[in-house]
């Protein structure tokens, strides 16, 4: 029993097609019907040559039985069962087992009406086409030359002959047809199950994509809350550094001071970094394009990596093409933050000799240029193998020689993200131990035609301006002024940002009251009229921006034009638009430095509160 449906479950077994279990059972069908077949052409006596016949007969079938399941993709075996039993078997037994008169013609159209159900329509047409001559053809030969037909015995064995072919074909196209609708209501009752699965797997896919998307959003909220967090104690440390930097004249504390100041930063730049990560891999970093001055992108980096690479011994090259359009559309704060990260790399990573930066430029159109960026280095240089790794993000290469190298392996994932958002692309040539070469090329729409000239010969002419009028350098303030008869109101829940506020803003002698809630600034705002309310954003209980809509509404108002600066952590894109969105006059970002404070107070108070130095 075992066997048997071992045996028969080799035949219709699931990965075969229909139509192959369906030649399976024509097949298998087919070498029943020889078995008694043999037994009547025996006990009938048509003579050796038809037991013959039937034995050949069986062989082939069970040949062909064979290919089909052993190559079951090939659609060989069909062609050959049809065109075997139509063109070759059918005629010779016409002949041989007794012409018209007997089963043979029900056979020959047994095997015409299997041939559609076996192979393709071509292939069906071509053979029945053939079938129908040959057929023709028998009958004709018959009556034209009976002398060539094998007759049976009697009019007896012709019925017998007739009937049991009759009874045969029937049955196995009976058989036929059976396995075929059963075959096809499996394949039915198989679908419907799928498709209750796949709806299942959907509703379940649909479930797991909304907790993902609450898990994103959970990550963007930690990470915004993180940087807030992170950025409220640097601001203290750094605004107290700068009071020591400022006030200390003790060369030892200046450096230690110096270390602090520059640990802050990199915390900083860090925290921008992670957070930049973050919105680019939810999808919800956008461009801010606007019209910028590519030369003061240039300065500002020279200026932020001309004593990095100076305090390594590294000659700092920067050179452009003096036909570039002087003035640009495009996201100048990505561009900047793009040509930083590989200035950054360049000088961290190379020992001595010298970090070039090189701008070009290539014309798409008269509105429009592909503004090409390369970093050189002399440095370490990046292995063939290395290379491919270079853009994943969290990845550092060879971490263990440059493990005194600080850095996240964030920097150029970020970079080639953004210069793909920009529609460009970043390459990379280096040699190990000889130095690298990346280069950046995006398009920018070009805002002035008016072409920048050599960046060396404007920075000279610059320097020697700002020579002249004594204003300017390194920590110095932009403007010397007092405003001993302004008043502002400082708002922040952390005493000491409020402190670090206070000691900035010593030198101005402005008047200042400290308020380290929403309520209790708006206390003061009842009880005073202020010249500038700098305002924190998050604040337990009343946060800066309710505090300030408060303010405006206050009936009593003695503050209800006052400028409202807000002065906050959250350093996330689109912040700066929120708060002018809102109605605040201007935004600083913490960690706060004083000559920005000093800026603002100086374009926000009123023109006679300011006292500037002679
Ligand atoms: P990291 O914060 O580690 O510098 P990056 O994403 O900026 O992260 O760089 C990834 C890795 O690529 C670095 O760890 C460094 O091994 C390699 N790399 C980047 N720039 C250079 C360069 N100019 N020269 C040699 N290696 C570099």
């Amino acid at each position: 029993m075992k066997f048997l449906k071992k045996f028969f479950g080799y035949f219709f077994r699931d990965e075969l097609s229909i139509r192959h279990k369906l030649v399976n059972v024509i097949l298998g069908s087919a070498l029943l019907v020889q078995i008694p077949g043999i037994i009547v052409t025996i006990v009938v006596g048509t003579g050796l040559s038809g037991v013959i016949m039937q034995f050949v007969m069986a062989l082939f079938i069970c040949s062909i039985l064979f290919m089909t399941n052993r190559y079951p993709d090939s659609p060989v075996p069909p062609i050959i069962i049809a065109t075997g039993a139509n063109l070759i078997a059918f005629p010779i037994m016409y002949f041989a087992c007794g012409g018209y008169a007997t089963g043979i013609v029900i056979w020959m159209l047994f095997g015409s009406i299997f041939t559609w159900l076996l192979v393709g329509v071509r292939a069906s047409i071509i053979i029945s086409a053939i079938n129908f001559v040959l057929f023709t053809g028998c009958l004709h030969i018959e009556k034209a030359y009976p002398q060539y037909v094998k007759y049976l015995e009697n009019r007896n064995d012709e019925i017998m002959d007739t009937s049991i072919a009759f009874v045969f074909v029937t049955v196995i196209f009976g058989l036929i047809f059976k396995y075929q609708t059963f075959a096809y209501e499996k394949q039915a009752k198989a679908l419907k199950e799928n498709d209750e699965k796949l709806r299942k797997l959907n509703d379940e896919l649909a479930e797991a994509n909304a907790r993902l998307e609450s898990a994103s959003a959970a990550k963007s909220s930690f990470l915004a809350n993180m940087s807030h967090e992170i950025r409220t104690p640097i601001n203290a440390v750094l605004g107290m550094d700068e009071m020591i930097l400022r006030e200390c004249s003790d060369s030892h504390i200046l450096e230690y001071a110096n270390d602090i100041d520059s640990a802050g930063h990199q915390l900083l730049s860090l925290v921008n970094d992670i957070l930049d990560f973050s919105k680019i891999e939810s999808g919800k970093m956008e461009l801010h394009p606007v019209e910028y001055e590519l030369f003061s992108v240039m300065n500002d980096c020279y200026n932020m990596i001309y004593m990095r690479a100076k305090r390594k011994d590294l000659t700092f090259i920067v050179e452009n093409d003096e036909n570039i359009p002087a003035f640009l559309y495009g996201d100048e704060v990505r561009i900047r933050q793009i040509i930083m990260n590989l200035l950054t790399n360049a000088v961290k990573y190379t020992k001595d000799g010298s970090v070039r930066l090189s701008i070009g430029y290539e014309r798409i159109d008269n509105d429009s240029i592909r503004l090409v960026i390369s970093v050189k280095d002399t440095g370490i240089g990046i292995s063939e193998e290395n290379r491919k790794y270079l853009f994943d993000s969290f990845k550092r290469i060879d971490e263990r020689s440059n493990r005194n190298i600080e850095g996240t392996g964030l920097g150029l994932s970020i970079t080639r993200k953004f210069t793909e958002m920009m529609g460009g692309t970043i390459e990379v040539e280096s040699e190990l131990y000889e130095g690298s070469t990346f280069t950046v090329t995006i398009p920018q729409k070009v805002a002035d035609n008016a072409t920048i000239g050599r960046f060396d010969d404007r920075l000279n002419r610059k320097s020697e301006n700002s020579a002249e009028d004594g204003s300017r350098k390194k920590g110095e303030k932009i403007e010397k002024f007092t405003a001993p008869h302004a008043r502002i109101l400082v708002v922040d829940d952390v005493k000491m940002n409020l402190n670090v506020v206070r000691l900035l803003l010593k030198n101005t002698l402005v008047q200042m009251d400290l308020a380290a809630s929403g309520e209790e600034c708006l206390k003061y705002t009842r009880m005073k009229h202020y010249d500038l309310i700098l305002m924190d954003h998050m604040m337990p209980i009343m946060d800066g921006i309710e505090a300030f809509h408060r303010i405006r509404e206050q009936a009593d108002g003695l503050n209800c034009d006052t400028p409202t600066v807000a002065l906050t952590a959250n350093a996330l894109v689109g912040a700066q638009e929120m708060y002018l969105e809102e109605g605040f006059a201007s935004y600083l970002s913490k960690p706060v430095k004083s000559a920005d404070l000093e800026a603002c107070l100086l374009r926000h108070l009123p023109e006679d509160r300011i006292v500037r130095d002679e």
